[in-house]
């Protein structure tokens, strides 16, 4: 195909402003479209060169675009500037000063969108010693055989000026007029492009293999699907009334990751489909070891987690893993977990198609035990007093709340339906009080903490009733490696050989020591725990969500003069005081 016709439509498109005139638009072009070229015009109209998940992006600045049509059109940079100010884009600059060449010169080889298409996909992949000077040349080269509209969009489609406003489903409905002469079957388009996330392929597999391959279009390994949404809801009634019986999960707050396998090659993708596999040794490691497939994709939350209390980091620390450099370091201080929770494919059967309770049983089947993979919590409901008990026993752990499914549902790619429905707590942030807690053991530390021979504390609060020191929290973050350093050493001078009588604790530190320091915490939250024995109803006590020291020994302060149970028990009060509603947009 000729770019000219491409060009002339972008034109066109350009001009309407009603939208079902742009469809028609767009299907007079794609219908003249062919198998071979089809997936590169469709890139094209949406200013890319390929789908987003592979991270080839096509995008140039505007010193470069001005060289070339600088060197193009043989006038000097100076002039090309002057010019765009005049007419305020570099596209009508190229068209211009291409109608002014036109005149001189009568030899040109005709551009095809194959031609366009290859030196930009170049353009885009280019890297390293001189990718700048390859750029220009290859951008010069279009440009030396454009007719005027079409050097507009040259320079413009690199410069991500392109802005025709046309969407994804314009192009769907436009694919599906152009192939089968009505819209009917943009829907079934639609489903294909969620299973893939990737237009051109779709367009390509539409072409190629005609409608039935759309409607049997199966997910590929290796390409993501976009990811089911959840819709929220404000209680347990409205859940219960919606869906039933149902099944309930634990709500993680950490990032999404979606899982590709094939034998040994991995892929991990991110919720806005990037491919983050290089981020997250461990995770590699899990889905070889732990995933029991040749081929799957399935989906689960990853959070990083502090080794030596077991407890969740909060979720800006988990994203501290988001990150291209200092990965090992990383991975050390910030180890992952991740909580599969949907299976999408394995072993060549296709399971989005699959109630949700048939894709839970068999993504139970294959998550094997192990360190890195859990399956994520599951209860299912049919009350709104067990889903709310749920929902509180998710909440006190520290958790964000749940996520109800509809267990007849299919996996729904791309999509914010009702089969998946959020309850979560509000966002409180952090306890308006920091707390003054006393040091009662401590932690060698694992990994990287060990060289300092202390990775976490064990602390608790006064009990003035049986004069006792309760524990509250393990204590592993918000020291610097020479607080590590300094604490041990004080540690060291007051360690006792075994728990000391006014200690009441469930936990068993590496080291005792003698109630003796206090120190200033913060936390997130207080929740109910069956770890802590501060406040102790004989099941469970209260524990501090997400501690970190905050400040250093109080000198001031004897263990006796620290924050009290009572105390930690209305503040937990206070902040139940505030509904569960949703916080965030
Ligand atoms: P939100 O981001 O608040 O709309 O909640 C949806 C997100 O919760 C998903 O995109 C996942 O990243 C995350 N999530 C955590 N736990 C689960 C779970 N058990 N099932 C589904 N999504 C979960």
């Amino acid at each position: 195909m000729r770019f000219r016709l491409l060009a002339e439509t972008f034109a066109r498109l350009e001009n309407t402003s009603a939208r079902l005139e742009m469809v028609d638009i767009l299907a007079a072009l794609l219908s003249k479209a062919s198998p071979d070229n089809i997936d590169k015009i469709v890139y094209l109209l949406q200013g890319r060169v390929a789908a987003p998940y592979t991270g080839i992006e096509l995008g140039i600045g505007e010193k470069l675009a001005i060289q070339s049509i600088s060197n193009a059109f043989g006038v000097d940079v100076g002039q090309v500037e002057r010019l765009y100010k005049e007419l305020g884009d570099l596209g009508f600059v190229a068209e211009k000063l291409a109608a002014n060449k036109k005149q001189a010169t009568l030899f040109s080889r005709p551009l095809d969108v194959d031609r366009v298409y290859g030196n930009f996909y170049r353009i885009a992949t280019a890297s390293g010693k001189g990718s700048q000077e390859l750029k220009v040349r290859l951008l010069t080269d279009l440009l030396n055989d454009a007719e005027p509209i079409e050097a507009r969009y040259i320079v413009r489609i690199p410069l991500g000026r392109l802005r025709l406003g046309v969407g994804d489903a314009t192009i769907l409905e436009a694919l599906a007029i152009a192939v089968t002469g009505t819209r009917e079957f943009k829907e079934k388009l639609e489903r294909a492009y969620n299973l893939c996330s990737d237009l051109g392929y779709v367009a390509k597999v539409l072409y190629k293999e005609g409608p039935p391959a759309i409607e049997n279009f199966k997910v590929v390994v290796g390409i993501p699907l976009r990811p089911a949404l959840a819709q929220r809801a404000s209680s347990a009634e409205e859940i219960i009334s919606r869906l039933g019986t149902c099944a309930a999960e634990a709500k993680y707050d950490g990032f999404r990751c979606q899982i590709h396998k094939k034998g040994d090659k991995v892929w991990i993708f991110s919720r806005r489909l990037e491919n983050m596999t290089e981020m997250f040794p461990e995770l590699i490691k899990g889905t070889l070891e732990q995933f029991d497939a040749e081929e799957a994709i399935f989906e689960g939350e990853a959070i990083a987690y502090n080794e030596e209390t077991g407890e969740f980091y909060p979720f800006q620390m988990t994203m501290q893993r988001k990150r291209k450099y200092g990965i090992n370091e990383a991975v050390e201080e910030y180890p992952l977990k991740l909580f599969a929770f949907d299976l999408m494919y394995v072993d060549g059967a296709d399971y989005t198609q699959k109630p949700y309770k048939t894709r839970r049983a068999e993504l139970e089947r294959r998550v094997k035990k192990g360190d890195v993979f859990a399956v994520s919590e599951l209860r299912i409901v049919s009350t709104v007093k067990e889903l709310e008990a749920f929902f509180e026993s998710c909440v006190e752990r520290g958790l964000e709340g749940i996520i109800a499914k509809d267990l007849k549902a299919p996996y729904i790619a791309g999509a914010r339906k009702w089969a998946w429905i959020k309850l979560k707590r509000s966002y409180k942030g952090e306890l308006s009080d920091t707390l003054d807690v006393v040091i009662v053991g401590y932690y060698k530390g694992r990994g990287k903490r060990s060289r300092f021979g202390l990775g976490g504390i064990l602390v608790a609060v006064y009990d003035p009733k049986d004069d006792c020191f309760r524990t509250v929290a393990k204590v592993g973050t918000g020291f610097t490696e020479e607080q590590l350093v300094e604490m041990k050493k004080l540690l060291d001078e007051i360690r006792v050989p075994r728990r000391p009588a006014r200690v009441v604790s469930l936990l068993e530190p590496d080291v005792w020591v003698e109630p003796k320091y206090v120190i200033t915490v913060a936390a997130d939250e207080i929740t109910r725990s069956p770890n802590h024995t501060a406040g102790w109803d004989g099941e469970r006590g209260y524990a501090l969500r997400f501690p970190r020291i905050v400040g250093w020994i109080r000198s001031d302060k004897g263990p006796e003069d620290a924050t009290t149970v009572d105390e930690v028990i209305q503040m937990y009060e206070q902040q139940k005081t505030v509904s569960t509603g949703d916080g965030d947009g």
